[in-house]
């Protein structure tokens, strides 16, 4: 849901990822709220200029109206990839609708998203392919979200870095305790190593059934024929004529 009628909140929700708009949202309605241009020098393309912010410090951000890069004192976006509401002001002022495609980085949005995927090693790449379920790789997305946007809102604070140190630390901790990898996943292992996927129906027909009986004699042991030759050693003195 937006917060504000400026074009650039709806142009931030259409491109970043739900946990990174969030974010920029925060930016947007701070940039509304508690940023207000003090001053505007100008040399050649470049415009310096200086925004209030809530904290009473003044942000200097340099703007070049041609190519529209802009730079900020407080660093946001090089320490997280997302415009700071310093920019924000500017761009609004400066009558952009939209967040230059320069400031858009690939990781934070919905493409990147959808095409996220991995190496054998596990390691990130970008393509169609994996092995992995759609819900695991918009987790994993998800989760690098998260984790980015909780170490740049705790790294200036040392109680909230060490709380969050500790948190990542018990969830590693658990991580190895359930095992190092589910039976699931052994499954996905093995189908893209055999390169198919295991059927979840699997029909073996029955054998025809075959007539043994009278096909054939058995060999008899040696015990047996002995015994037999004497019978019929027997039968041939029972035959002779008794006269
Ligand atoms: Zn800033």
């Amino acid at each position: 849901m937006l917060e504000t009628c400026w074009s650039i909140e709806s142009h931030g929700r259409d491109v970043y990822t739900h946990e990174v708009f969030a974010e920029f949202q925060r930016q947007v309605v701070a940039a509304r709220d508690y940023c207000h241009v003090k001053s505007i020098v100008q040399v050649g393309e470049v415009r310096t200029i200086g925004i209030s912010s809530k904290s009473g410090k003044v942000r200097v951000v340099s703007f070049n109206t041609s190519t529209k890069a802009a730079h900020c004192s407080c660093s946001m976006f090089e320490s997280l990839g997302i415009i700071c509401r310093h920019i924000i002001v500017v761009l609004k002022n400066e009558g952009c609708n939209e967040i230059p495609s320069q400031y858009v980085l690939h990781r934070w949005t919905k493409m990147a998203a959808r095409q996220l995927s991995y190496d054998a090693n596990g390691h990130e790449l970008e393509g169609p392919s994996t092995c992995l379920s759609p819900t695991i790789k918009k987790l994993y997305s998800e989760t690098c979200s998260k984790f980015s946007l909780a170490l740049h809102a705790a790294k200036h604070c040392e109680e909230k870095m060490r709380y969050f140190h500790k948190v990542v630390g018990d969830a590693f901790t658990q991580l190895e305790q359930m095992g190092a990898i589910s039976e699931q996943s052994k499954v996905q292992e093995f189908e893209s190593f055999v390169g198919t996927s295991f059927p979840s129906v699997i029909s073996i027909h029955p054998p025809d059934v075959a007539n043994t009986k009278g096909s054939g004699k058995r060999l008899k042991r040696g015990s047996e024929q002995t015994v037999n030759q004497k019978k019929k050693r027997a039968n041939s003195i029972q035959k002779v004529p008794d006269k």
